[in-house]
């Protein structure tokens, strides 16, 4: 073997397979470090929207110099939080990775849990009588958890956010840490899951009381108009995540925290490739109260532009952006609020969710001729029942669940799925229907997913996100680094994609339940070294159509060049115009 390899011809065809059979090798730290932003509340139509108004290096790097996905949509109705962040990494909806809510009714507990809290942990950080988090209600692992099983726990994985869910679903199972806030204070914690006590760079970062350079701050727009305040109201202690979390401040936040992290933990510096997953909570925070419409969430967004690119920044003199790919999503998207939808002629509407619930349950009271509180609980316009209720009215699963159904279509759904036809793969094979078969979990009680009507909401206030429609599912979907060929794609695209993509292109297994393709279109024609008597001929696939202005002749080039390079130099082989950084800032 070693003579073998001293063989020059055969050298060279083991180095050109490595380098053309796949375009980084996770084992080999190519790239360094995958970086995913996943943005909490983000619509796909927002790149566009504001393109006109975006800077160099945040949202562009991926619009200029990256492939970006126009026509991305979840393919499931639980457009919430927690099933958005577990289906980006796991690269498998609900009925794969088994969270399909923030929180559910737990017959057992007789109590709601969230997705993510665990009681045989411990939070860390603060002290807490509470329970801790951990990821074990995923019933699929993560892109991180195939890096680690890949390169034997070389690879480090984590997840930042300002949510706990946004930050544990993420960094999965064998995550070495995830990190997100203490609501009150705005403390940076984690669970005893992942280790005992802070690591020391975290705490020092707690020490440092960055928390105050937040709070008692106005957030002008660029004419000087406060738009907010983070000064508590009227004296009272609000809490940090109401406060600075609904502002750009969270955003520096929990980027100078993400940062902290990438030095003290060496990110980019070992042997294989680490993974980060970056969710920026506060686009939602502010998002539900003033609706996508709005002044303020414009700012929020040119904001974030600047933020990351700041951010890009600060990796590529960390590593160089040559050895950093950086996938950028979102969770879901969000409804207009209804009067703004409302004033156009569209249908659009806020449904009381409590009016709705007594509606239910005293339509089912005198169905079953028994009074009781059959639905426990209604996250529009999913409903929880008690099994209790309809226990001793002596009404079974799939009967009980097809009443409170019908209940809610008398309250004003246009339809529904119950938990039991939904466990039985029973659904029409319709685009819709198989939405819902991906929105099911067999975690929580029985429930009823409700078929909202469209431009409707549970909220009395402001905006709410959590149905099938596009508003809801339309999120971008765009990568940045050198196995990506600049471009706009507008073909179909899901969320399940990343985590095949990413897998693929590192040379590992895609997570366990992945039903995502391979976005092949945006990689380049294939070179490899085939065993054919024809040798190394180079084979091609013919050119994906694509458009946009990163798509030249010279962009493919330069990508070539620093492909067939060996890692050493691949940073000298990246072209500048790469680099966002800005003009005289270096
Ligand atoms: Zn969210």
């Amino acid at each position: 073997m070693r003579s073998a390899l001293r063989s020059p011809v055969l050298a060279f065809l083991v180095c050109l397979s490595i380098t053309s059979g796949g375009f980084g090798s996770a084992y080999n730290a190519r790239p360094k470090l995958v970086v995913i932003v996943v943005i909490d509340q983000f619509r796909g139509d927002y790149l566009e929207r504001y393109r006109d108004q975006w800077g160099e290096g945040g949202f562009r790097l991926f619009l200029d110099h990256g492939a970006n996905f126009s026509d991305c949509n979840y393919d499931y109705a639980n457009t919430r939080t927690a099933p958005g962040h577990a289906t980006l990494l796991t690269g498998t909806y609900s009925n794969g990775h088994g969270i399909m809510a923030n929180e559910w009714w737990d017959p057992e507990k007789k109590r709601r849990v969230s997705s993510v809290e665990d009681e045989a942990t411990k939070l860390v950080g603060i002290s807490s009588p509470g329970p801790g988090a951990s990821p074990h209600n995923l019933l699929a692992d993560t892109l991180g958890d195939e890096l680690k099983l890949a390169t034997q726990g070389k690879s480090r994985v984590f997840g930042v956010a300002l949510k706990d869910r946004a930050a544990i679903l993420p960094a999965g199972f064998a995550g070495d840490g995830a990190y997100w806030i203490d609501q009150k204070t705005g403390t940076w914690i984690t669970s005893t899951y992942y280790r005992p006590g802070l690591p020391k760079w975290a705490q020092d970062f707690n020490d440092s009381k960055r928390v105050e350079k937040y709070l008692n701050q106005d957030w002008k727009d660029n004419d000087g108009k406060v738009l907010r305040s983070t000064k508590p109201v009227d004296g009272r202690a609000g809490s940090f995540y109401e406060l600075v979390g609904a502002t750009p401040f969270a955003n520096d936040y929990e980027f100078e925290f993400a940062k902290e992290l990438i030095t003290y933990e060496k990110l980019g510096n070992g042997p294989a490739t680490d993974l980060l997953v970056v969710s920026l909570s506060a686009n939602d925070i502010l998002g539900h109260k003033v609706g996508p419409d709005s002044p303020e969430m414009q700012a929020m967004a040119l904001a974030m532009d600047r933020q990351l690119a700041n951010f890009f920044e600060f990796l590529g003199h960390q590593m160089g952006l040559a050895n950093v790919w950086i996938a950028l999503s979102a969770d879901h998207g969000v409804a207009p609020v209804p009067a703004v939808a409302a004033k156009l002629r569209l249908p659009a509407a806020s449904i009381s969710v409590d009016k709705m619930r007594t509606q239910v349950n005293s339509a089912l009271s005198s169905r079953f001729a028994r009074t009781a509180e059959y639905v426990r609980e209604i996250d529009y316009p999913l409903a929880w029942l008690n099994s209790d209720s309809f226990a001793a009215a002596k009404v079974k699963e799939e009967d009980g669940e097809r009443a409170v159904g019908e209940a809610l279509k008398q309250a004003g759904m246009r339809g529904y799925y119950t938990r039991s036809q939904l466990e039985r793969g029973d659904a029409p094979n319709t685009e819709t229907g198989l939405k819902y078969l991906h929105s099911y979990s067999p975690l929580g009680g029985w429930y009823v997913l409700g078929v909202p009507v469209p431009y409707t909401v549970g909220v009395s206030s402001g905006t709410d996100h959590a149905s099938p429609y596009t508003y809801d599912t339309h999120v971008p979907l765009a990568f940045y680094g050198l196995p990506f060929q600049p471009g706009t794609y507008r073909s179909h695209a899901e969320p399940v994609d990343l985590a095949a993509t990413l897998a693929s292109l590192l040379g590992i297994n895609a997570p366990s339940h992945a039903i995502g393709r391979v976005l092949t279109e945006a990689l380049p024609a294939s070179r490899r070294v085939s065993n054919s008597p024809r040798g190394s001929e180079r084979e091609e696939r013919s050119m994906p159509s694509v458009e946009g202005r990163g798509f030249q002749q010279g962009a493919v080039r330069d990508f070539s060049v620093g492909n067939n390079f060996p890692a050493s130099s691949l940073a000298a082989a990246v072209p500048k115009r790469d680099l966002p950084v800005a003009e005289g800032s270096r």
